[in-house]
């Protein structure tokens, strides 16, 4: 498989070289120039495989010939090692929990799977010291921080918006030591963002050390998230019924992803962009018209994000044509104070603790049902544990939780961080070292 990048204007690369790169030299997003069709026989049997076996056959095309069956295989059966229970609800609407990995984060498949690949390059090939560059609004900094820990070879550097991602994400980001830094950035995560996207094209820091991304704009982390899909398809509580996934979204990857999911023919009939007021996406679907804005802090912090990055793979998918986007996506936002209701009104329904992004999962997908007929059943995905928001869950159902034993050991753990004003100074970092 090859990758062309969006903005048409650099060459094609094989799979680990989209991975290793990160941003194509033109600084667009890769793109497969095929999307590969599933095979009937997986789809009709799907109760009949193994996860590891539907994970290897929905990434395998991707991948290609660049790591051997042998070892892609055990790269999935390393990613994909802990639980995704489905947990009903409603008779109508189940949460399917992602957030059982070792940062309690769903991106932790994501970056598991990437740090695995990044590996295997390593090992083939002496290439100059990578170093992972990765801009955080919560959780992709804990999940990418984890997944390359200690991994031979590779320096990861987290830049993380100052005072706004939560004390336990914080503790995630900054405590790791070793081939690990955190950047604390006095600044929004779209400032993180753009810092990241500005030195990747700085030719001074390419010609010191290679730099690659970690965010889901790598093709890595982006595709391994179809996975979850392929777990919601077949695990569906009402398989008699049609199939709508609420997808609790920020930069757009994972909802991104169950969209390849669908065009290479799993059977999902509907999605729902759910996102906080940071809304670019869901007004998109309204109005047609894409409006980029910064983004505003709310309590589901992983998903403050002004202009999402994958929306151009969207855009890609669906060749331009808002009339398909929207048969397939609709969008639906909340503001705080409706946030706050949908994790008390998941409660009462059958005391299931939901944090603010599955709880705004579930209000879309609730929204997106109450409109529909009675034809559709929904399962909106839980992106993050409850505990890693536990100030809000806490005093919003006057509960309290458990701190999970592998989150007790970290929180004792010092804060190591360094302190970024701008680009200047993220520039000099780099290149100091
Ligand atoms: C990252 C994240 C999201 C948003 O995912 P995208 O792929 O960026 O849309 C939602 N919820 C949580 C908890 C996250 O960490």
């Amino acid at each position: 498989m090859k990758y062309y990048s969006l903005n048409n204007n650099s060459k094609d690369v094989s799979f680990l070289n989209a991975v290793k790169n990160g941003l194509a030299s033109d600084r667009g997003l890769y793109f497969p120039k095929k999307i590969p069709l599933l095979s009937k026989d997986l789809i009709k049997n799907i109760k009949s495989f193994s996860n590891h076996e539907i994970a290897f056959n929905a990434i395998e095309p991707y991948v290609g010939k660049d790591i051997p069956n042998e070892r892609l295989k055990r790269i999935i059966e390393e990613t994909l090692s802990f639980d995704f229970p489905i947990i009903p609800i409603t008779n109508s609407i189940s949460s399917l929990e992602l957030f059982h990995g070792p940062t309690l984060a769903f991106k932790d498949v994501g970056a598991r799977f990437m740090a695995r690949c990044l590996a295997y390059a390593n090992e083939i090939k002496e290439t100059k010291e990578l170093t992972v560059l990765v801009a955080t609004s919560g959780d992709t900094g804990g999940a990418v921080a984890d997944g390359f820990y200690d991994v031979e070879g590779i320096k990861v550097v987290i830049l993380y918006p100052k005072g706004k991602v939560s004390p336990i994400q914080e503790k995630q980001l900054t405590t790791f030591g070793k081939n690990i830094t955190a950047l604390e950035i006095n600044g929004t995560f779209d400032d993180c963002q753009d810092m990241v996207k500005s030195a990747f094209i700085d030719s001074e820091i390419k010609e010191k050390s290679t730099l690659t991304s970690a965010n889901s704009i790598n093709i890595a982390r982006w595709l391994a998230q179809m996975f979850y899909f392929f777990i919601a398809f077949k695990e569906r509580p009402n398989p008699d019924k049609k199939l709508a996934i609420s997808v609790p979204s920020g930069n757009f990857g994972n909802l991104c992803a169950g969209l390849m999911a669908k065009q290479m023919g799993l059977p999902i009939d509907h999605f729902i962009a759910s996102t906080n007021i940071n809304n670019t996406v869901p007004k998109f679907l309204e109005t047609g018209i894409y409006s980029a804005k910064k983004s505003q802090t709310t309590l589901s912090n992983a998903m403050d994000v002004g202009d999402p990055s994958n929306f151009i793979r969207i855009q890609e998918i669906f060749n331009n044509d808002l009339f398909k986007i929207k048969k397939s996506i609709s969008g639906s936002y909340f503001n705080d104070s409706e946030t706050i209701k949908g994790i008390k009104e998941v409660f009462k329904k059958n005391k299931y603790i939901t944090d603010p992004h599955g709880a705004i999962g579930y209000l879309g997908l609730k929204s997106f049902l109450n409109l529909t007929r009675e034809d559709f059943s929904g399962i909106f995905l839980g992106t993050a544990h409850p505990i890693k928001f536990a100030e809000t869950v806490e005093s919003t159902l006057k509960i309290k939780m458990d701190i999970p034993e592998r989150l007790k050991s970290i929180l004792e753990l010092n804060k190591k961080s360094i302190q970024i004003e701008n680009y200047n100074q993220l520039k000099s970092f780099l290149l100091d070292r």
